[in-house]
């Protein structure tokens, strides 16, 4: 897709940011927006080299301790001022994440302000979080569990929620004391770029944010083998986390991997089905469905089934699929023409596999549709527990609908993919939901809720959706090392030579 000479003029250009400076390169790559075609962003084509520099430049600065050494309340402060710079800047935050990833600026909106939240909570950690004492072992002995930080932290993040998930780790690292190397999605790097200059506006010293764009294979490859980087945040798929995770192998590096997803929404018979029917649309497309915890999945008891499906498909048939500057679009394109075959090819095989649309299927053409990669929110029923559309990522606003007669069969159903990051269930009894909940292997459940996610709340996998924790004191805690400080209070016994 190409963009006019006017739109051109207008796009955003970044270049790499490290040491503090902004550097442009040679090799660029250009971002069309995937819901309009309009040329949006430039963005520079790291390479293995400016990785290394990045990585080399991280280092020096953690062990120089140039922000580790500011004390608690200190980096708090400087959080805080990074907080205020996205408020300031928050409509146009939202509107480059509207623009790279084609979703709808009302939900944009949504994640800038997550976002915000993210720091702010991250700058309550820096100022309250410490260490422990261990005195109750031995009169004479105290021990002093400090925590520290973990040191260099590798970032990689994905393309649906660039800010987001960046806001997930970036804040929580730099609130325990650590620098940073991000390796943002090459098509959505905007916000990541944005969020290094604010970082230096609110005072985080040069040297500790940095940020290569570029290849995954190139620059985050070369971050994954890296032994001068401590730690490893991951965000993407189970496929490249899975790569990361063998080139890592050879340093030890601590790994953190929030992977992909395949969630549904369990309705027991005594839901209420007018909520359920609404939360079960708004779990199967959020984000256009591009959202790792997207209900992809609705299993819903035999007996109220049709009446659900009824009100789901009218609820789903008003949605409005549009250009992602319109304020009134709910939902937006897909990222690129590649990953919308891959969703238009998945519909297709839900319905060779023996699957009935009962709702969209198509991509969409018309009008505003015409110059961008929409794909109709789609419902597809009787879907098979061996079935492709049941076990894969679609990604996509794609809902795959199955029937069970007991409780029991549901939780098969839940548990029986590779995938365990996120469920949700429907039902107005704790006694059924509850041991329900406690049954589903996966990171997160949620309860008569979906999506619904807070700061102080830790979210990450477990199966093929990864490990570690993100947000919350978890979150924060896997930027810091615990260090066991022992101190004898009274001489010991002498042990040998009496
Ligand atoms: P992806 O795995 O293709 O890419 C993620 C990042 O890894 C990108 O920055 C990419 O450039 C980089 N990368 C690619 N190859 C690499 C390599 N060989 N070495 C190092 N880095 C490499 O994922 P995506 O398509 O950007 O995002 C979609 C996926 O992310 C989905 O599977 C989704 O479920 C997952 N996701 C998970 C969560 C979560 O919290 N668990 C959140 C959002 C997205």
């Amino acid at each position: 897709m190409t963009g006019s000479a006017n739109s051109l003029q207008h796009a955003r250009n970044y270049g790499l940011f490290i040491n503090g400076t902004e550097t442009e390169t040679e090799a660029v790559s250009q971002r069309f927006c995937p819901g309009t075609g309009e040329h949006v962003a430039t963005f520079a084509s790291g390479t293995a080299g400016d990785a290394l520099d990045a990585i080399a430049v991280a280092r020096r600065t953690f062990e120089e301790r140039v922000w580790s050494r500011k004390n608690g309340p200190q980096r708090s402060h400087v959080l805080l001022r990074l907080a205020e710079l996205m408020r300031e800047n928050a409509e146009y935050l939202a509107r480059i994440e509207a623009e790279e990833v084609g979703k709808p600026v009302k939900l944009a909106r949504g994640d800038v302000a997550a976002s915000i939240a993210m720091v702010e909570h991250a700058a309550a950690l820096a100022q309250t979080a410490s260490g422990e004492a261990v005195d109750n072992v031995n009169p004479d002995v105290v021990s002093l569990v400090v925590r520290e930080p973990a040191g260099v932290i590798g970032m990689i993040t994905p393309w649906n929620f660039p800010l987001l998930q960046l806001s997930q780790k970036l804040p929580y690292a730099l609130a325990a004391g650590c620098t940073a190397v991000i390796k943002p999605a090459e098509i959505t790097a905007g916000s990541t770029v944005e969020m290094a200059r604010f970082c230096k506006q609110a005072g985080v010293p040069d040297g500790v944010v940095n940020v290569v764009t570029g290849r995954g294979s190139v620059v985050g490859n070369t971050i994954a083998a890296s032994p001068d980087v401590d730690v490893l945040s991951f965000t993407g798929s189970t496929e490249v986390g899975a790569r990361i995770t063998e080139v890592s192998a050879a340093t030890t590096k601590r790994l953190s991997m929030e992977l992909g997803g395949k969630a549904a929404a369990v309705v027991l018979p005594d839901a209420d089905l007018e909520q359920a029917a609404n939360g079960v649309v708004f779990g199967a497309i959020f984000n256009s469905g591009e959202c790792c915890v997207a209900t992809t999945r609705l299993i819903v008891h035999e007996s109220i089934a049709d009446e659900l499906i009824s009100r789901v498909i009218e609820i789903m048939g008003r949605v409005r699929v549009g250009p992602p500057l319109d304020d009134d679009s709910e939902v937006g394109a897909m990222i690129h023409e590649a990953h919308l075959e891959s969703v238009l090819g998945y519909i297709e095989k839900g319905v060779a596999e023996g699957g009935t649309i009962l709702l969209g299927g198509n991509r969409l053409i018309d009008g505003a549709h015409a110059s961008g990669f929409y794909v109709e929110p789609t419902i597809i029923d009787g879907v098979k527990r061996g079935d492709t559309i049941f076990q894969e990522e679609i990604f996509g606003p794609v809902l795959a609908v199955t029937r069970f007669a007991t409780v029991e069969e549901a939780a098969e159903l839940v548990n029986a993919v590779d995938y365990g990051l996120a469920n949700t269930i429907w039902s107005a009894g704790i006694q059924t939901a509850i041991p329900l909940a406690k049954r589903l292997r996966s990171g997160s459940v949620w309860v008569n809720t979906t999506l619904e996610n807070a700061p102080q709340m830790p979210t990450g996998g477990l199966k093929r959706s990864g490990y570690g924790r993100e947000m919350g004191t978890a979150g924060y805690e896997e930027f810091t090392e615990p260090k066991t400080i022992t101190l004898r209070l009274k001489a010991a016994e002498p042990f040998f030579g009496i």
